[in-house]
């Protein structure tokens, strides 16, 4: 949407990047993560904190062993291990060496971040700040985590990996932690963190994205969430070959810089009641072209006033947003869509509207829009139409005055996904679905 709900972070704590130290996040505050509907119950998380230590040891037992098995597999290279002097814990009262030079970091510099610094092939993290705000607010996974995204990098120095912008980097690092994630959870490794929680690892993502409307060619940039989430998507998918050849075949990557100094300054989002306007004709003109001329949705109506008398197709989202395949109609509950709204910004109630065309899409297609399939396939389409969206061709193409993406709207799609989607599979899967139709088209969502 022409506008983005996200508070904007300061653009200048992004510039205070150094060459050498490539850390996790490239703003010194995350952005506010939402509420994470996981299984990570507080007092799972609270049982697992008892022993954080033996699970960043374990988590680098694991990540020595199975580097030394992949290197070898991807790279056709010797893994050097890192030596246990070079993986550093710091805290305000003992911050890490210098990168790059001698005496230390200054604590400020690096406070609730982590890095690696190819100078001293080390990593450190914050284990005053950050590892127990992770622990805290998503469990010991999310800590594992940064540690397998910080090896990407020590591996990028051992592979003499270049790549011409950092988000790059970032993307093939978030790549390799995600191909490591997947190592855990199918090869049963026994880190002591409870199980995989693949969904952690999403609600991690909108933590340490870049703040909407950063430049990703800028050094220091590090990706937007869904950027990150569909790199760590990839290395789980297609395992540590695919990262390898993010250096010939980079990834897409979606983050973009505000268009104007208008966009940045606004930073708000469109009312939801204008929101809602400016998509109806954007849906009914992008499923017009992909269903030749079929229109799937006849009208929108808001609240219970009225009710579905055939079959609906349940909410794909939410269960007060809804498909009427005897009307082709789609209802909405006000309130409903106000919350989700104000949750995760105009894109996320916008999305939540764009599925119920979905599965109107699908309807027009003869196929169910009841199902756990269905509601699959209405998040892929969903991601087709974001996609389109997105790349702004079929703006262009009929000059008329569509809806655009801005900076962060994306983010607010993995935020939705994060907030709503713990049915049919969890939001994990349900972003992966959002995606192949994003990168690949509707074809591929029906196929
Ligand atoms: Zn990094």
């Amino acid at each position: 949407m022409p506008r983005a709900l996200f508070a904007i972070a300061s653009l200048a704590t992004l510039l205070a990047v150094g060459s050498t130290t490539v850390p996790l996040a490239s703003a010194d505050t995350p952005a506010s993560a939402p509420s994470v509907a996981t299984s990570a119950a507080p007092g799972t998380a609270a049982a697992q904190s008892t022993d954080g230590a033996s699970v960043i040891a374990a988590t680098i037992d694991d990540l020595q062993s199975w580097w030394a098995q992949q290197l070898p597999d991807v790279y056709s290279r010797d893994y050097e291990p890192i030596p246990d002097n070079r993986l550093i814990a710091y805290s305000e009262s003992d911050p890490p060496p210098a990168c790059g030079g001698r005496g230390t970091t200054p604590y400020q510099e690096v406070a609730g971040n982590a890095f690696y610094c190819s100078e001293g092939d080390f990593i450190a993290w914050d284990e005053q700040v950050l590892f127990p705000r992770l622990e805290r607010k998503f469990g010991s996974f999310a800590v594992a985590l940064v540690l397998a995204h910080e090896w990407g990098h020590a591996i990028q120095a051992r592979t003499n990996t270049s790549l011409n912008a950092t988000v790059y980097l970032e993307t093939q690092a978030d790549c390799f932690a995600g191909s490591w994630a997947r190592h855990v959870e199918h090869d049963d490794v026994s880190l002591s963190i409870g199980r995989v929680d693949r969904d952690i690892a999403l609600a991690g993502f909108l933590e340490f994205r870049d703040p909407p409307g950063v430049d990703p060619s800028q050094q220091g940039a590090h990706g937007n969430a869904f950027d990150r989430v569909s790199a760590f998507q990839d290395g789980f998918d297609d395992g540590t070959d695919r990262c390898a050849r993010y250096e010939s075949n980079p990834p897409e990557v979606t983050e973009t810089g505000f268009s104007s100094q208008e966009e940045y300054a606004s930073g708000g989002d469109l009312p939801l009641d204008e929101t809602i306007k400016l998509l109806r004709p954007d849906l009914d003109d992008y499923w017009s072209i992909e269903l030749d001329g079929a229109s799937p949705v006849k009208d929108v109506v808001s609240d219970s006033g009225s009710s579905c008398d055939g079959t609906s197709d349940g909410g794909v989202l939410v269960d007060d947003v809804t498909y009427c395949t005897s009307d082709d109609v789609v209802h909405y509950d006000t309130g409903a869509l106000e919350r989700i709204y104000e949750a995760s910004g105009d894109f996320g109630a916008g999305m939540v509207l764009a599925a119920a065309w979905s599965s109107g899409a699908l309807d027009q297609m003869g196929r169910s829009v009841t199902s756990d399939a269905a509601h699959t396939r209405a998040d892929c389409l969903t991601g087709s139409w974001a996609g389109d969206v997105a790349r702004g061709v079929r703006a262009r193409d009929r000059g008329n005055d569509a809806i655009s993406l801005s900076p962060g709207d994306l983010d607010e799609g993995i935020a939705t996904f994060v907030s709503l989607g713990e049915g049919n599979g969890g939001a994990f899967a349900r972003v992966a679905a959002f995606r192949k139709g994003f990168f690949k088209g509707t074809g591929a969502c029906t196929a």
